[in-house]
């Protein structure tokens, strides 16, 4: 069922404590190198504040220890990031539930904008304690999560908080709502042919989404180093390639739950040496010679997985063909990525290194959705329920 969303709620003259996922990369001197996650909060923000709301963010920033303040992982340069995109000040607190904060809260007007220091400083934000949350909780009238890349934790900011909000309000942000509706709710009830390609280095890491994905798509396409695996599970020779020895029985096993849903390269890119200056060739798949190692998927393999994609009306894709990182061997990955970006279908890119891909080669917008979280993505896709959006509001 939907979640209430954050625009079905009065918040004039309301204190709104939203959860949000700052958790930006920053270099060494601390400058942020890229700020889409505070940019895919802002519809969120923007709607509280236009609607004179008064909002006070809380986020995480890195893995500081949780002992107090570390001055590396500081909030600061975000909340600095955000009032520039808003045009407005945004008032930090240099700490979470202290005086600072509290002092802050009490000073503001309506439409006002307040960024909490990060909730990790605090010890009790990891162990959910509910002193720290009944204290965050006690200064709002609503809550609301738009931290998708959080959203599979529960982490006080995350479950101790809106639980501690006992009957007031606790909505979702627009961000987090539109990951629900294509991560979950699209693929519960998805327009067929439904087709998933999952690619990446390991299969231990993506057992639970392929396994999760065969029970409802179409077909299940698999790439990327996972594929050696399953290579070596029918018998095929995979020389020196990426390949997880104790996962070849799963292997089996999807082999066997997939049937002809489950679709593997039928070539391979290989190299002699793991750099772009390496010897290579194009072999038949689970034919790689000795002193050899898969690197890519092979040009019939990408044509034939873009002729897939092209007949679905849905299309998940989570993870690289190949070490795309690597020219020329980016090449599986970038058929891929032109095949979902052309095709007419629902397409719904899992964060991570799809999500890079399809943005670094400019086709984030011709897509459905491309989702900002790597480990709740995941998650979801395996048909995870989250915690933190559980307890929330019913729409
Ligand atoms: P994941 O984090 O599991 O989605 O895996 C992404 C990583 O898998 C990327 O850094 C790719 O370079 C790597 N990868 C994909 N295919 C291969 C391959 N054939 N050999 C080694 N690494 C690979």
């Amino acid at each position: 069922m939907a979640k209430k969303s954050i625009s079905a709620v009065d918040c004039k003259g309301k204190v709104v404590l939203m959860r949000v996922d700052f958790n930006v990369p920053q270099d060494d001197s601390g400058a942020i190198t890229d700020d889409r996650r505070i940019r895919m909060a802002l519809p969120s923000i923007e709607s509280v504040v236009h609607r004179g709301g008064k909002l006070v963010l809380m986020s995480h920033l890195g893995r500081p220890k949780g002992k107090g303040p570390e001055p590396e992982f500081t909030l600061k340069p975000a909340a600095d990031r955000l009032a520039e995109m808003l045009g407005k000040p945004v008032v930090f607190a240099g700490d979470t539930v202290g005086p600072e904060a509290e002092a802050a809260i009490s000073n503001m007007k309506d439409g006002d904008v307040v960024c909490l220091e990060n909730v990790r400083f605090n010890p009790g934000e990891k162990t959910g304690d509910p002193e720290f949350a009944g204290r965050l909780a006690g200064w709002a009238d609503i809550y609301c999560n738009d931290a998708f890349g959080t959203c599979h934790r529960e982490e006080a900011s995350m479950v101790a908080v809106p639980l501690a909000m006992g009957s007031k309000p606790k909505v979702v942000g627009f961000l987090v709502e539109k990951e629900i509706k294509y991560l979950s709710d699209t693929i519960a009830n998805p327009a067929r042919p439904f087709v998933a390609i999952l690619g990446g280095a390991k299969v231990s890491d993506k057992i639970n989404v392929i396994s999760n994905l065969l029970g409802v798509c179409d077909k299940v396409i698999i790439g990327g180093a996972m594929a050696y695996t399953f290579s070596l599970a029918q018998g095929g020779a995979t020389g020196k390639s990426l390949v997880e020895k104790d996962k070849v029985e799963l292997a089996k096993e999807l082999i066997a739950k997939g049937g002809n849903k489950l679709v593997l390269p039928v070539d391979t890119h290989c190299g002699d040496d793991f750099n772009s200056q390496c010897n290579k060739q194009v072999v038949e798949a689970g034919k790689i010679p000795d002193g050899w190692e898969g690197l890519d998927i092979g040009p019939k393999s990408a044509e034939m997985f873009a002729a897939i994609v092209r007949s679905a009306k849905t299309v998940v894709w989570n993870g690289p063909m190949g070490v795309f990182e690597m020219p020329p061997f980016d090449q599986g990955t970038v058929a891929v990525a032109k095949a979902v970006a052309d095709s007419d279908a629902v397409s719904i890119i899992g964060g991570g290194d799809s999500a890079a891909a399809i943005e670094q080669l400019g086709f984030a917008d011709t897509v459905t959705h491309v989702s900002t979280g790597g480990g709740a993505s995941l998650q979801m896709l395996e048909g995870e329920k989250f915690k933190a959006v559980e307890i929330l509001d019913e729409a």
